[in-house]
């Protein structure tokens, strides 16, 4: 590609996305405030930029994954944000999960400036960013996805165009990760229950996981954080939490009563509040321990 591109927020997702974005041979410009994240991109072959302002205006594509609704409008909409700063024409692609109306104001800010902008949202994991295999929720103008194509494909493995509103993507995204949300306490429910019926915790997974009750979520946070009893995120607690929060507003605006998913909002902010917001989420697992003063593994 002989676009310049540009990628803020290396974090958990951003830095192995830019990574693969690097390994396919493109010259990219990164930021993140944390001097870590950089330094790691560095080390991986990546440019470090002083600021998102610096990475906009060098950049022909600008990428971001960023943890917080709050955090992407200050990114994008401030007097030193990418949309005062980019080149006319230049691509914005927000791969964070944020509500769907920011989406619909970035684009339309964007547009009136003389940029593009996709919402971009993403699934699959720090798994799935380290080896390309997300799934990518877009939504946006059709050109725009097309000029996109080949940043997705080196980032990801399934890739939906789902229309021409930038938030439709989120949309989608949001009602996976209420299910993801369910998933994660039904989990824990369930391994916590089975222990104290004596049911040895690799023989339940094994049984389960040929059952109707395995779910690709029982995979990921038994295989990878429970069983191997760390819980270095991942997908921490308070971004599962927050997500939770923006499906919840969704389901507000649409006049649907999330009955079981409103409460979950309680359930995550509870389990922030013994102290596992920053764990993976998998923790409710350790946090119904604590809860039901169970010893841990
Ligand atoms: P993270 O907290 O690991 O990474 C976010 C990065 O943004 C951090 O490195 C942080 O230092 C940086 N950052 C914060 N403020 C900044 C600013 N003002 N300027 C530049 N950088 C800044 O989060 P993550 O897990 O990588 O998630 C990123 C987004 O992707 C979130 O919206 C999350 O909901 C979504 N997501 C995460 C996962 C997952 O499994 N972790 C999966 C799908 C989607």
């Amino acid at each position: 590609m002989n676009r310049k591109l540009g990628f803020i927020g290396l974090g958990n997702m951003g830095l192995p996305m830019s990574i693969n974005l690097l390994k396919a041979n493109n010259e990219v410009y990164g930021f993140d405030t944390n001097v870590e994240a950089v330094e790691l991109f560095t080390e991986a072959g990546g440019i470090g930029l002083a600021s998102a302002k610096d990475v906009a205006m060098q950049c022909d594509v600008i990428m971001t994954s960023l943890p917080t609704p709050q955090i992407v409008e200050m990114v994008y909409l401030s007097k030193e944000g990418i949309i005062h700063h980019a080149k006319k024409g230049a691509l914005l692609i927000d791969f964070s999960t944020v509500n769907p109306d920011l989406n619909d104001s970035l684009h339309k800010e964007a547009s009136t400036l003389g940029l593009r902008y996709l919402g971009a949202p993403v699934s699959g994991g720090v798994i799935g960013a380290v080896n390309a295999t997300l799934t990518i929720m877009v939504g946006g103008d059709k050109d725009d996805y097309d000029s996109a194509s080949e940043i997705f494909g080196i980032v990801g493995k399934k890739i939906y165009h789902l229309g021409l509103s930038s938030s439709v993507g989120t949309r989608l995204k949001l009602l996976n990760n209420l299910m993801i949300g369910f998933y994660t306490e039904a989990v824990a429910e369930t391994i916590v229950l089975g222990e104290k019926m004596g049911i040895d915790t690799d023989t339940l997974y094994e049984v389960l996981s040929n059952s109707y009750g395995q779910s690709r979520i029982y995979e990921r946070n038994y295989e990878e954080y429970i069983k191997n009893n760390n819980y270095t995120p991942g997908f921490s607690t308070n971004l599962l939490l927050k997500d939770l929060k923006l499906a919840k507003g969704m389901a507000d605006e649409a006049g649907v009563s999330l009955r079981i998913g409103e409460k979950l909002v309680d359930l995550y902010s509870e389990i922030a509040q013994q102290g596992y917001g920053d764990n993976d989420m998998s923790a409710a697992y350790l946090s119904l321990k604590d809860t039901c003063k169970i010893k841990q593994l």
